[in-house]
């Protein structure tokens, strides 16, 4: 249901644009609609009866357009209706078109199949919904969901705004005592009042858009509706957004230029725009300045996909099933991609900010006084192996989930068949011109 509700989204702001288009027209036509009571006597050949009564009314109440603020009011009202605008004379466009083939089709009297399909391929294509609805799929957006949503959020509280305005300009306009001109300006703000939901309805859609991709909820947690994550649980992050799918040659979608030297400890950061080899935190030995209360680590958990929602849900439990290399307490390696060797489960991966607290380090050597125990929890909070060649592939072991500061996980694809579902890997797949 979810997934029908997210895949109409397109459908759902056409029809709020539409919707307003309606209003739009109403508006224009009230607006430019010349008082045809006053004004019937010039025309029905009949001069001398009214002559004089006409020239009253047409200079006591002047139209709509000519009174400054209700002037001021509809242009400041057209700025803010851009979407229906756009919308409206899109809808023009079509309907002329079809007049034109249905012209044709009196005249030459043969079929033409394909007009249709042209019809139905011009009103579903993807980037003319977003170039009329303003909500362009800039690359810059593909891993960025919050910058899309800030945008839209501008765009609309400012369109909001103005329409607000406009509303105040109409309904406060000077009507000369004059009850047609009363009648007519209420309407004109009544109209644009009943306008007045759909932004703010766009404006939800836009944020449901955004919590489907920032608070991101995978297949495999399968809890219906009240999901009450740990505060520590930062956020799932959708496979589709992980650093591998960030391109070198395209604009704004790039990886962190930096890479290895990137001093970026947002854990969001590390996942989307860095590959799984990328070590945020040197060595513990070549971490400048260690204090036990404060000084945090990145480390990286390998579980499956059901324990890695637990997790989110409960915290992590330290592990008991020996062997246990560096003893009893919860592992992490320095990158994801190290992960992959000593995990003995498969399917997710977190990201944690960890306090390390008072360390142990220890080589090859020494394993005998660590593993399938937990007596060095009396006096160390972590044991941080070594290894004896290849500096990435250390791991260290805590003592206790109180250590864990936060994290962000991924559960991977076979696992998390929600991305496909919704298409969220396909969203940008078919943008136009960079951006549409
Ligand atoms: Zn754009
Ligand atoms: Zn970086």
């Amino acid at each position: 249901m979810c997934r029908c509700f997210y895949n109409s989204l397109p459908i759902l702001h056409g029809l709020l644009a539409v919707y307003e288009v309606i209003c739009g027209i109403i508006r224009l036509a009230i607006f430019f609609n010349n008082n045809n009571s006053n004004k019937s006597p010039n025309s029905n050949g009949n001069p001398a009866s009214s002559n004089q009564t006409t020239m009253i009314t047409i200079t006591v109440v002047p139209q709509l357009p000519e009174v400054p603020q209700i002037l001021a009011g509809f242009i400041i009202d057209w700025i803010s209706s851009l979407i229906p605008t756009m919308m409206g004379l899109f809808i023009a466009f079509i309907f002329l078109w079809l007049g034109y083939r249905l012209l044709r089709l009196c005249r030459t009297g043969h079929h033409q199949p394909r007009t249709n399909c042209h019809l139905r391929y011009l009103i579903a294509n993807k980037p003319i919904q977003r170039f009329l609805l303003f909500n362009c799929n800039c690359p810059c957006y593909i891993a960025r969901p919050k910058w899309r949503f800030l945008v839209r959020f501008l765009f609309i509280t400012i369109s909001i705004g103005l329409r607000l305005l406009a509303i105040i300009l109409y309904a406060t306009a000077p009507t000369y005592n004059n009850q047609e001109l009363f009648n007519r300006t209420q309407k004109l703000s009544w109209i644009c009042a009943i306008t007045f939901p759909s932004p703010i309805l766009t404006l939800l859609l836009d944020y449901y858009h955004y919590r489907v991709w920032w608070y991101y909820v995978p297949s495999c947690d399968q809890n219906p509706f009240y999901r009450r994550y740990l505060k520590k649980h930062r956020r799932f992050i959708p496979y589709h957004l992980m650093g591998e799918n960030r391109n070198e040659i395209q604009l704004w979608n790039e990886p962190c230029e930096l890479q290895q030297h990137c001093l970026d400890r947002t854990l969001e950061h590390i996942m989307i725009f860095h590959f799984n080899t990328h070590t945020p935190t040197p060595r513990w030995s070549d971490v400048p300045n260690k204090d036990p209360l404060t000084t945090t680590y990145i480390g990286f958990h390998r579980t499956n996909a059901v324990a890695a929602v637990s997790i989110a849900y409960t915290d992590f439990n330290p592990s008991r099933t020996i062997p246990q290399m560096l003893g009893f307490g919860i592992y992490f390696a320095r990158s994801s991609y190290h992960t992959q060797f000593k995990a003995r489960r498969d399917g997710a991966v977190i990201c944690a900010e960890i306090l390390m607290g008072r360390v142990l380090e220890i080589e090859n050597n020494e394993l005998d006084n660590v593993s399938n125990t937990d007596a060095w929890h009396q006096t160390f909070d972590t044991i941080y192996y070594r290894h004896p060649t290849e500096p990435l592939r250390d791991e260290f072991c805590v003592r206790s989930n109180e250590q864990i500061l936060k994290w962000v996980m991924y559960i991977e694809r076979p696992f998390d068949t929600k991305v496909e579902l919704y298409g969220l890997n396909t969203e940008f797949a078919d943008t136009q011109c960079q951006c549409i």
